[in-house]
């Protein structure tokens, strides 16, 4: 522990670059031998999940690997070993969360992923999508949900059922991908689908490195047609230079500013912040998490005409959700 701490010490002093002080942060992992029979890449792999753990405790920590890290790692195989068997043997579905206007008619919607796990039942992503993240299992799940979506959305064009756009989570590794751009055109070939029905979340993360990149990417797809969200607004770290020159077309606000914005004053603010900032670059603006009726008036009032929460309806089955649309 003393060791560490010095070399976090170090580390952590700013450095820098280009005449600018830059101060970074240092997580830090230890395994110790001889503690059991471990090769080295043993030792080096439970470093390496020690060192997670100091992520996750917030950055800037040190972290020994213990037993119960052991198990969350077991853990983590096993799901990803699944998760390959079930993209083989197409155990995932998707639900739909219907997006609501200001006069409370439903315009489009946000495909979520379910695992229909054959011995768990159905599993919320909150199981295996964190797990799938932490290697490439992500962007192929991603791909077969951009490619089922793509379906959904061309048998519903088939049968009359017309949607504004169908949001899409798309992760950050993916993005990064040298032949996502390719492979998406590949899927709307195939698929038949109208690219102009789809809207692609995407999070602030992928402000955070290769970020010329990804714009590359965002635009080409963007010259599809296909639209850009930013998920979960307000919580990650955004560049608002590229707010501006990339072409989003939507802020989504954070449940977690949607959640408190009656009690918490700061919260509130955010809210408005945001929505201001969305009209300015003219963008549009919706909030999720919206589950009651004063969190719906409040947005209102603030200008925001874009909802989606369970205070309309939760994540539904195709079925479900065409009934829905039918009602509408
Ligand atoms: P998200 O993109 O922020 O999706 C919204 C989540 O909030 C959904 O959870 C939805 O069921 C839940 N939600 C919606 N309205 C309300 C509400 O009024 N109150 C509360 N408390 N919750 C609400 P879900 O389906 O469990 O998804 C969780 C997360 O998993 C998503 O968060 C997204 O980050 C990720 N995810 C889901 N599907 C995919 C996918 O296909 N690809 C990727 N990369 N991530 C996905
Ligand atoms: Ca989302
Ligand atoms: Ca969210």
């Amino acid at each position: 522990m003393a060791v560490a701490k010095k070399i976090q010490q170090e580390l952590n002093k700013p450095y820098v670059l280009n005449g600018t002080p830059m101060h970074f942060t240092t997580s830090i992992g230890i395994s110790v031998y001889p503690d059991g029979n471990l090769s080295a890449n043993e030792l080096i792999q439970q470093a390496d999940t020690a060192m997670y753990r100091s992520k996750n405790r917030g950055k800037n920590s040190i972290s020994f690997f213990n037993r119960e890290m052991q198990s969350a790692a077991d853990h983590r195989i096993k799901i990803e070993s699944q998760l390959r068997t079930a993209l083989q043997e197409n155990q995932f579905e998707l639900f739909f969360q219907p997006q609501m206007d200001a006069t409370g008619q439903c315009y489009g919607a946000e495909a979520l992923i379910r695992w229909q796990h054959p011995q768990k039942g159905l599993l919320s992503p909150g199981e295996f999508i964190p797990i799938a993240e932490q290697s490439d299992l992500i962007s192929l799940l991603d791909l077969w949900v951009i490619k089922e979506a793509c379906r959904q959305l061309k048998e519903w064009q088939q049968n009359g059922t017309i949607l504004q756009h169908l949001a899409v989570n798309v992760s950050s590794r993916l993005l990064r991908k040298g032949n996502f751009v390719a492979k998406f055109e590949e899927i709307l070939r195939e698929t038949g689908a109208n690219p102009e029905a789809l809207m692609l979340e995407v999070t602030e993360r992928i402000f955070i490195d290769k970020v010329e990149k990804v714009a590359y990417v965002i635009r080409q797809l963007n010259e599809l047609g296909i639209a850009f969200s930013i998920d979960d607004f307000g919580t990650g770290y955004s560049s608002l230079s590229y707010l501006k020159s990339l072409p989003f077309r939507q802020l989504k606000i954070d449940r977690e500013f949607v959640r408190d914005i009656l009690t918490d004053g700061n919260d509130d603010a955010i809210v408005e912040t945001i929505i201001a900032m969305a009209n300015k670059l003219n963008m549009w603006v919706i909030a999720e998490g919206v589950e009651t009726e004063q969190q719906l008036e409040i947005l209102r009032q603030k200008g925001c005409d874009h909802y989606q929460g369970y205070y309309f309806s939760r994540p539904l089955t195709e079925r479900a959700f065409r009934k829905l649309l039918r009602r509408h």
